[in-house]
């Protein structure tokens, strides 16, 4: 569906120090206007959100705060956690959920990715909800049955009208960090799925209106045959976000 406006997420996950998320961040800041034929959001580590935030606001951009995560309890004894009203008092107003890392690498189950995909939505957050297969998924033809299992229980509870604050992004976990994006072939066949999952969910109708991007090494020189794509409606960007010719470049294909 890419009559959508495209969204582009930069995921800069845990790098970079403070004066070098200000130098990338400002580099950002000031490209667009608020009347941008694209949304865009970025998601810095924790300690740099404040700063960022602070630029981003100055600079009066369009791009959104994001955050890489937090913790579904609004306060309390939660040692190390981070609330989403302490998100949004720096001005964070879309969040990651259900990210490869945060499953595999943090161990984080479909109840607590459902617990916070209700909460970011019930603080009236932009979610960006992660799914994806790994490898071995993949190669025994698993996929559809991962990823609309990780539909059906992280969105569960999710109303339709929920459905508007939520973005879909397919991110193979065989294509995070790798250097080897699907194919477009493949990220397409992935979009339909869950698209076509989407539409048993929440009905046809809504299913045509949600954003589904691409994740998984995503980087100039693949972005255009992958958004040419019907069914890929932005990107979800990591390592390339982290150097701003190259995240600019990403956002470039698809205004
Ligand atoms: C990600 O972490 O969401 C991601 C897509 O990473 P990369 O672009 O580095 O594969």
């Amino acid at each position: 569906m890419a009559a959508h406006k495209p969204y582009i997420g930069g995921n800069w996950k845990m790098n970079l120090h403070v004066a070098q998320a200000d130098v990338l961040a400002q580099k950002l800041a000031h490209r667009f206007s608020r009347s941008e034929p694209v949304d865009l959001v970025i998601c810095p580590a924790f300690p740099h959100l404040q700063k960022v935030g602070c630029v981003l606001r100055d600079a009066n951009s369009p791009i959104r705060l994001g955050a890489q995560d937090f913790y579904h309890e609004p306060n309390g004894a939660f040692t190390g956690e981070v609330s989403l009203s302490m998100l949004e008092d720096v001005g964070v107003s879309a969040v990651l959920v259900g990210h490869s890392e945060r499953r595999h690498v943090l161990k984080e189950q479909n109840q607590l990715i459902n617990a916070k995909c209700l909460a970011a939505l019930n603080a009236w957050m932009q979610v960006i909800f992660c799914v994806g297969e790994k490898i071995e998924q993949r190669e025994s033809n698993q996929m559809d049955r991962v990823i609309t299992d990780q539909l059906t229980s992280g969105l569960k509870g999710v109303t339709s009208e929920q459905m508007a604050q939520v973005t879909i992004a397919y991110e193979p976990v065989w294509a995070i960090g790798t250097g080897h994006a699907a194919t477009p072939a493949d990220a397409q066949a992935a979009h339909t799925a869950i698209r076509s999952h989407l539409a048993k969910m929440f009905g046809h109708l809504l299913s045509q209106t949600v954003r589904i991007q691409y994740g998984g090494s995503g980087n100039p020189k693949n972005a255009a045959e992958l958004f040419a794509q019907p069914d890929v409606d932005g990107f979800l960007v990591g390592g390339a976000s982290l150097v701003a010719d190259h995240f600019l470049a990403i956002i470039d294909v698809t205004r």
